[in-house]
């Protein structure tokens, strides 16, 4: 019959307390199992049960839990884990937590994020510990928490990482240690979420090290502070291929800036969302705006302040938008931003805090219609959460795209100027290429370097440099060719089409 378990537990842990009283007296007079097991198909018996609070009782159904749930392939409880990490969240596996703690201590000191939530699956079969931390939105890193070497295959390519290493694991990866493998799976077949709390134990770091997070949010706090991006002098014109989002720029915020007198009958927008692939100019374009209106301006990091200010974050979100009230005109800039602004309701209320402060601060500033434009930038404008792309809030979204072939060349213009490029140097087909390799701003600023160390290496300068015989005459002459265009192209296409590169704490 179905409802066996249970009467087995009942009876090994006499929980009379829960029949009637007549059935308790039966129960102390012998035959325990024969009449306790026949009343336990009373309806009111079996709704208790299901309630019983009992230590003794919970501690068995918890235990029986963990090894019905040990039966789901690791893989499978992975994926289920995956797919609630947040940033700052790490997970370790093992055969026994205090085994697999003290492994992961040993590498704690080499991780430069700060760890918010800890989590723990007991697992038998995988020989070793395996531990995950959820670095950004959407990159994972394995840490090798072993003593011997472990290997991961990713596109076919294996790696291996020694102890301490770590890796970004991707869906698909398989890992290796000693005898044990494992895949890595996108998501699980069936829907785990009932069973998290039987097969995931959790650790708030958050509620557990304030005093440590203190200290160290206080330290890094001035770090954090430093207008360290917004130095060179960008202006408008440095930022190419990007002609619709730098107009926006100037009639939404520049314009109002420089003739206030034009606007005092419009509503303006404070809040605007840059989206767009990495490198594609959302930061350079904020720093030209910062110039061209040459008003106060800081750039903070989502990603930096969401491991950093753990624990304090609405405080230090309200004393931001402070110092910008008290600052106007005024610029700020949140690169990452969907690390702080991501979509609320999921399991993170600390996040859903962030967020409801931020909407509050956004609200207070149009409604004050202060002099204060907020500017965040996001590759993952979907991730975040749909108050905060309102109007009234971060109303006005401007794209940047990866540059067309028009684009392409503009970049490069901007970025080669004062660079000793040949006369006969090729420059239709270099761009050509560029723009089929999907070069973003970045890539094409990068590539332009690379070239010049390439073309380096090819006239000698490199070696006599290495051995101390170069003259200024060698440098005066020097010239970047097509052939180093190309080098450093073949080089970057490689590069790509492997995707990643084991990193490690220590690299
Ligand atoms: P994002 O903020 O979109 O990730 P960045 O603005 O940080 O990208 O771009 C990195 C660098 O690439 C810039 O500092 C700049 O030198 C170059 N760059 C990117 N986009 C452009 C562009 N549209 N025009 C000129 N340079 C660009």
């Amino acid at each position: 019959m179905r409802i066996t378990p249970l009467q087995a537990s009942y009876n090994q842990y006499g929980r009379t307390n829960i029949l009637p009283k007549k059935q308790e007296k039966e129960t102390n007079s012998g035959e325990k199992t024969k009449e306790i097991g026949t009343n336990l198909l009373a309806d009111y018996s079996y709704n208790r049960l299901m309630v019983n609070t009992s230590p003794n009782f919970k501690n068995n159904i918890e235990k029986s839990m963990l090894t019905l749930v040990k039966q789901i392939p690791l893989s499978e409880r992975l994926a289920d884990a995956f797919s609630f990490m947040k940033q700052g969240d790490l997970l370790i596996t093992g055969k026994d937590l205090k085994i697999s703690q003290k492994a992961m201590l040993e590498c704690l000191g080499r991780l430069k994020n700060v760890i918010k939530r800890a989590f723990f699956i007991e697992e038998d079969n995988f020989q070793g510990n395996l531990a995950f931390f959820k670095k950004s939105y959407e990159e994972v890193e394995i840490i090798n928490t072993n003593p011997d070497r472990m290997f991961i295959t990713t596109d076919g390519q294996t790696y291996f990482m020694d102890s301490h290493d770590s890796f970004y694991v991707i869906p698909g990866d398989k890992l290796k240690y000693n005898d044990s493998e494992l895949e890595i799976k996108k998501e699980p077949k069936m829907n785990l979420s009932i069973h998290r709390p039987f097969y995931v134990k959790a650790f708030n770091f958050e509620q557990d090290s304030q005093a440590v997070i203190e200290r160290q949010n206080k330290k890094i706090l001035k770090e954090i502070y430093t207008d360290k991006k917004a130095v060179p002098k960008v202006m408008f014109k440095d930022v190419a291929g990007q002609d619709e989002a730098v107009r926006m720029l100037k009639e939404s915020i520049l314009y109002p800036l420089r003739k206030p007198k034009a606007y005092e009958n419009v509503d303006l927008s404070h809040g605007f969302i840059l989206t767009g692939p990495p490198g594609t100019g959302k930061t350079y374009a904020a720093n030209a705006l910062k110039n061209e209106a040459n008003i106060n301006a800081k750039y903070i990091n989502g990603l930096e302040l969401e491991s950093k200010w753990v624990g304090e974050s609405e405080g230090n979100w309200r004393k931001l938008f402070q110092e910008a009230i008290d600052n106007q005109p005024y610029m700020l800039f949140i690169d990452e931003f969907d690390a702080v602004a991501r979509a609320r309701g999921g399991t993170d209320q600390y996040g859903d805090k962030v967020v409801n402060q931020i909407l509050t601060l956004m609200t207070d500033i149009e409604e004050s219609k202060y002099d204060i434009f907020v500017l965040a930038a996001t590759n993952h404008f979907d991730a975040l959460d749909p108050a905060i792309k309102r109007s009234g809030r971060f109303g006005v979204h401007i794209p940047f795209k990866l540059p067309d072939l028009e684009g392409t060349g503009k970049i490069f213009d901007v970025h080669a100027k004062n660079k000793p490029i040949s006369d006969d140097f090729d420059k239709d087909s270099i761009i050509k290429r560029m723009h089929e390799l999907k070069c973003s701003g970045a890539d094409i600023k990068r590539l332009i370097n690379d070239a010049y160390l390439q073309g380096y290496k090819r006239a000698g300068i490199i070696e006599k440099l290495d051995n101390n015989t170069i003259t200024d005459a060698d440098l005066d002459e020097f010239q970047i060719l097509t052939e180093d265009f190309n080098a450093a192209i073949d080089a970057f296409a490689n590069s790509k089409c492997s995707k990643r590169k084991p990193i490690g704490f220590n690299k």
